[in-house]
C-alpha cells in the first residue's frame, strides 16, 4: 500500500497494552500512530479491504471508563496522539475565540500555548490529567468546569467508516469560508452528534470554543453545614446556575471524594515542608482536612465578571445559601497570602494545619478558573504508592477505579434519596462521588469505586457492586450518561428501536463495521 509505509511496515508489530484501572480489557491489536488526516484515511480504506477493525484513541487516558480498551477486540489501535497541531494558530484572537485542534492537542498543550500567545483566552478544562486530549474527552462527552465539553466542539473533520472525508457544520464550505470556524450548527441536520459517544467515524480535527477571560474570576468553595440536607443545597445551587449567578459547573463532592482529593497535598506538605514523620502527618492531616472539608458535602464552583458583578454575585450566593452552607472565596492572591503567613508560623500546630490545607487546595481551585492540573490523578498515584509516576501512567499502578455515572434531573429530593440508596447498594464499598450542576436543567453524578487491582477478590467484588449500582439506576428508570467499555453490552439494547436506528446509521457510514465495533451501537 503506497504511502502507508512506514505506518504499516509489517503486521503485527507493536501490540497495544490495554490494561487499565477498571481491570477489564479487550485486545487492542497493533498500534498505528498516524500524523495526518490523509494517513488516517488510508488506514481506514485499507482496513475495509482487509477486514480489519480499528479502535481510535486520542490520548487514551480514559481512566475509569476502560482506558484504551476497545469494547470488542480490534486488529488496530489507532493512536492519534501524534496529531498535535493547532491548525488555525495564526487566526486565533479574542475576537475569534476558536481553536481548530487535532486529537493529540492536550489540555496542557493548549493551556501553555494560550498562556504564551493569548493569556486573555481560556477554555473549559476537566479535572483529569493535563495530558488528556481535548477532542478525546469531548467525544466521550466529558464534563469540564465550565460545562459539558460536547458544547465546545463543532465543525468536525471526520473519516467515516468507509474512508470518506467529511466536514460537519459550515466547515463543509471549506476552511477559508468565513463561516467554517465560527458557526456551530451549519445548515440541515446536525451530524456532529453521530460522532460523540458513537462509532461512525474517526475525528481528525475539530473547532474548539475558547472563552475570553473575564476581568475577575474567583473560585467559590461551599461547605454544607453539618446536619443540613443535601436536597435544598442542590436546588438552590441549581437556581444560581439557572440565573447565571454561578454559571460554571458546580461540583458537589461527598466526604470521601473531598478527602481523596486533598489528602495527598496535605500529607506531602506536612512531611516535606514540616518534616513530620508519616505517622505524625497522618494524625495531623485529619485536623487539616477538618478545616476545609468539615461537612459531608463540599462544593467548588466559580463566579466571574467585572469586579462589580463578582461582588454582587458573591453577595447573592451568600444570601441564598449562607444559612445552610459556608461560602468561601478562593482567589489565588488570598490563598498565596494565607499560605505565606501560615507557612511562616508552621511550628504552631494550628498554623501548620492551615498551611497544609491551603497547599492542598491551591492546585485544585484553579480548575474552576480554567487551568488544568494533575492534582486529582496525583492523589491516586500517591494513594497506590506510585508518586514516582506521571499522571499519564495511572493504568500502570494497582489502582482499581470504576465509574458508574448517572444522568440526573435537577431535583434535589430525588438526588438525595438516590445517593442514600446507592450508598446502601455499594456497602461495604465507599462511593467517591461528585454531583455536578451541569446544565440549567440537568445534573450528572460522577461516582467511582476504588479498589486494589492486585487483589482478585476485591476486584471481583468491585465489579459486582458496579453492576448492582447500574441495575439499581435502571430500576429507577435512570441511566448512566457515559458508559465504560465493559458495560456497552448492557447499555445497548439491540431490541430497542432507538438502538436499531443507531445501528442503521452506523451501517450507512461504516457498512463493514470497521470502527470500534460495539461502542455505543449494536
Ligand atoms: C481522578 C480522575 C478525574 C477525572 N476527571 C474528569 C473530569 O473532570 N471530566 C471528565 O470528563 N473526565 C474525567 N476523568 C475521566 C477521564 O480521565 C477523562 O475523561 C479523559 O479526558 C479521557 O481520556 P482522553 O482525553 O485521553 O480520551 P481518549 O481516551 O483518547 O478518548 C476517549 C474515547 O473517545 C473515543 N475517541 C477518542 N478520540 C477519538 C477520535 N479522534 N475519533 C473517534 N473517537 C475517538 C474512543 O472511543 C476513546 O476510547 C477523570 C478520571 C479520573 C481518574
Amino acid at each position: 500500500m503506497p504511502g502507508l509505509f512506514p505506518l504499516v511496515p509489517s503486521m503485527p508489530r507493536h501490540t497495544a497494552d490495554t490494561t487499565n484501572v477498571t481491570g477489564l480489557a479487550q485486545a487492542g491489536g497493533r498500534v498505528l500512530r498516524p500524523r495526518t488526516t490523509a494517513q488516517v484515511q488510508r488506514i481506514v480504506r485499507l482496513a475495509n479491504r482487509r477486514g480489519w477493525t480499528i479502535n481510535p484513541v486520542s490520548t487514551g487516558l480514559n481512566y475509569g471508563y476502560g482506558g484504551t480498551s476497545p469494547v470488542r477486540p480490534t486488529d488496530i489501535q489507532l493512536d492519534l496522539g501524534r496529531m498535535t497541531s493547532i491548525r488555525n494558530a495564526a487566526e486565533i484572537s479574542r475576537g475569534n475565540p476558536v481553536a481548530v485542534i487535532e486529537p493529540g492537542v492536550t489540555q496542557q498543550a493548549l493551556y501553555a500555548w494560550l498562556q504564551q500567545h493569548h493569556p486573555d483566552l481560556a477554555f473549559n478544562v476537566t479535572g483529569s490529567a493535563r495530558e488528556t486530549s481535548i477532542i478525546g474527552n469531548a467525544l466521550d462527552r466529558g464534563v469540564g468546569y465550565f460545562g459539558p465539553r460536547r458544547e465546545d466542539l463543532f465543525g468536525l473533520e471526520v473519516i467515516t467508516g468507509t474512508g470518506e472525508l467529511i466536514h460537519t457544520g459550515f466547515r463543509r464550505l471549506g476552511e477559508s469560508s468565513p463561516l467554517a470556524h465560527s458557526h456551530p450548527y451549519g445548515l440541515g441536520p446536525i451530524l456532529d452528534g453521530l460522532f460523540f459517544q458513537g462509532n461512525c467515524g474517526i475525528v481528525t480535527s475539530a473547532c474548539f470554543r475558547l472563552v475570553p477571560r473575564r476581568p475577575r474570576a474567583v473560585a467559590v468553595s461551599l461547605g454544607l453545614r453539618e446536619g443540613k440536607s443535601l436536597a435544598p443545597f442542590i436546588d438552590r445551587l441549581a437556581e444560581l446556575k439557572r440565573e447565571a449567578v454561578m454559571d460554571s459547573v458546580t461540583h458537589i463532592g461527598n466526604r470521601q471524594r473531598s478527602n481523596a482529593s486533598l489528602m495527598y497535598g496535605i500529607t506531602t506538605y506536612l512531611e516535606q515542608q514540616c518534616g513530620r514523620t508519616p505517622q505524625a502527618a497522618a494524625v495531623e492531616a485529619k485536623e487539616a482536612l477538618a478545616l476545609v472539608a468539615k461537612g459531608e458535602w463540599t462544593s467548588l464552583g466559580a463566579v466571574t465578571g467585572s469586579a462589580a458583578q463578582v461582588r454582587a454575585n458573591l453577595a447573592e450566593v451568600r444570601k441564598r445559601i449562607g444559612d445552610i452552607a459556608t461560602v468561601r472565596e478562593l482567589s489565588e492572591e488570598k490563598l498565596a497570602l494565607g499560605y505565606r503567613i501560615m507557612h511562616a508560623l508552621r511550628f504552631f500546630r494550628a498554623a501548620r494545619a492551615n498551611a497544609a490545607a491551603i497547599a492542598a487546595i491551591r492546585p485544585l481551585h484553579v480548575l474552576a478558573l480554567g487551568q488544568p492540573t494533575d492534582a486529582a490523578i496525583d492523589n491516586l498515584l500517591w494513594r497506590y504508592g506510585r508518586s514516582d509516576l506521571p499522571a499519564t501512567q495511572l493504568d500502570r499502578t494497582s489502582c482499581g477505579l470504576i465509574f458508574i455515572n448517572p444522568a440526573l434531573p435537577m431535583n434535589g429530593a430525588l438526588v438525595e434519596a438516590l445517593v442514600r440508596e446507592l450508598e446502601e447498594v455499594a456497602r461495604p464499598f465507599e462511593l467517591y462521588m461528585t454531583i455536578n450542576i451541569e446544565t440549567a436543567t440537568s445534573l450528572v453524578a460522577v461516582i467511582n469505586l476504588l479498589f486494589n487491582r492486585d487483589d482478585a477478590a476485591e476486584s471481583a467484588a468491585a465489579r459486582k457492586t458496579a453492576d448492582a449500582l447500574h441495575a439499581h439506576l435502571r430500576a429507577r428508570q435512570l441511566e448512566v450518561y457515559r458508559a465504560r467499555a465493559d458495560m456497552m453490552e448492557s447499555v445497548v439494547d439491540p431490541a430497542d428501536p432507538y438502538w436499531q436506528a443507531v445501528g442503521a446509521i452506523k451501517h450507512a457510514l461504516d457498512p463493514n463495521g470497521v470502527i470500534a465495533p460495539g461502542r455505543y451501537s449494536p
